[in-house]
């Protein structure tokens, strides 16, 4: 990294420090740091601001910087932009089992655009078309894409100041296969066979109108897709599609016909599609944000805090501590299982949430044992030390929907199983191996 480049973070640390700290001494730590000890930019500020006694809270509690979308690096805690609204719409979403309404789009700028969401929403309105500066933003990463996302402390206010987004967002003037598509792509072309077709009533500027949404798949993975025309389209046949465009969902891509896109129908080579799922490695589905019906082989790498035995309110279904929920007060809770592993299939870790059944499958503690457990010891967590015991390590085989929410990609296990090691292919793989080395 180069010493320009370390201007806005130098900044940042004067923020955070105090504007008497040395800048060219903060500098030479800063390079230090990157430079000799070779650790991440964000570890970096980190130990300088604990070597002049500020930590993280002050870090993140500190005045934000403003950054344009192409500077941001996907580990800001604290950035204000100002950026036009390139497209928002309003989604109910389930996050973590509750269910919520949230604002997600794109923003852009001068430099690039990005997609965002609006957690909390309620406090301010997004136009379409409109420019805003954002304060109090934060941004991740889902897998080398940046997200800007809007919490609690996050500020909109109108801004009048002019913004002349770049020329073209990500185009493709080429075919790429389902398991390719990004976010901002625009002109691909797709080839595949079509699933659950529907017609679906929408609002859209202020009119009611008619779309056609559904899944694609090929044989690298599946889509949902939305018709904004009528094309005619039925289940079962293979189209292609020219002239779409992705947008992303919770992470997820989906593909969209316009008014520009242009379907035809075509011999049907994908005959071997089915309308089920997709067996991807965790790498895949981890740069494409998450997926639709996507299979997994890995080992169970943790079983983390919240799995084991847990109570729920019987009016919301939401998790709750003690026989207490925020929104209905005191209740008699319901008792049920589940489990928060990761999956690591050696391409990459992927988060998981099993429900009721597939745990008892996996881990043979059904819901009574583990009831009986608790009971027995005296602590809930005694179930979750007994689930870890059985399943830690296990190979298994997870199919379901990747979604991505603020913590990132998730697996919502529809089925789970102890993967049965393909021996023969093991041996054949083995001794290519060894033919290959004589
Ligand atoms: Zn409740």
């Amino acid at each position: 990294m180069r010493m320009e480049e370390l201007t806005p973070h130098i900044e940042e640390l004067k923020r955070v420090i105090g504007e008497s700290a040395d800048e060219e001494q903060l500098a030479e730590e800063l390079n230090t740091y990157l430079n000799v000890y070779h650790v991440s930019l964000e570890a970096a500020k980190k130990g300088i601001m604990r070597k002049y006694g500020k930590d993280e809270p002050l870090f993140v509690s500190a005045a934000s910087i403003t950054k344009k979308i192409k500077e941001m690096t996907g580990e800001e805690k604290n950035v204000d932009l100002v950026a036009r609204v390139v497209f928002v719409e309003e989604k109910q979403v389930t996050a973590r089992g509750t269910p919520r309404t949230i604002f997600s789009g794109t923003l852009g700028d001068e430099t690039g655009t990005a997609p965002f969401t609006v957690w909390d929403i309620g406090r301010f309105e997004l136009v379409k078309g409109e420019t805003y500066r954002f304060k109090n933003a934060y941004t991740k990463l889902w897998n080398d894409k940046l997200q800007i996302n809007f919490g609690e402390r996050s500020i909109v206010e109108v801004s009048d100041i002019p913004i002349k987004l770049p020329e073209r967002m990500i185009s493709y003037s080429s075919d790429l296969k389902i398991s390719e598509l990004r976010e901002g792509i625009g002109n691909v072309t797709v080839t595949g066979k079509i699933f659950s077709v529907e017609p679906k009533e929408i609002e859209s500027k202020g009119e009611k109108k008619t779309v056609f949404t559904g899944y694609i798949a090929d044989d690298t993975g599946k889509v949902q897709f939305t018709s904004w025309n009528d094309h005619g389209l039925k289940d079962d046949e293979t189209i292609c599609a020219k002239n779409a465009y992705v947008r992303s969902f919770r992470g997820v891509p989906q593909l969209n016909f316009g008014d520009q896109c242009e379907i035809s129908r075509v011999d049907d080579l994908l005959s071997n599609v089915q309308s089920g799922i997709s067996k991807r490695s965790i790498s895949d589905v981890l740069r494409a944000g998450g997926g639709i019906d996507v299979m997994v082989t890995g080992a169970i790498v943790d079983v983390r805090a919240g799995s084991g035995l847990i109570r729920r309110c019987p009016e919301c279904n939401r998790s709750i501590l003690a026989d207490e929920c925020t929104s209905h007060g005191k209740v008699n809770a319901v008792h049920d299982l589940r489990m928060k592993i990761v999956i690591d299939d050696g391409t990459g870790a992927l988060s998981a949430i099993v429900n009721k059944e597939c745990t008892e499958r996996i881990t043979s503690i059904s819901l009574e044992t583990a009831m009986a457990i608790a009971k027995e010891r005296g602590d809930q967590d005694a179930v979750l030390r007994a689930m870890d015991e059985k399943v830690l390590v296990m190979n298994v085989t997870a199919s379901g929907n990747v979604l991505s929410d603020e913590y990132g990609p998730m697996m919502i296990v529809r089925d789970i199983a102890v993967a049965v090691p393909d021996i023969r292919k093991e041996a054949e793989d083995l001794m290519t191996k060894v033919e290959g080395s004589l």
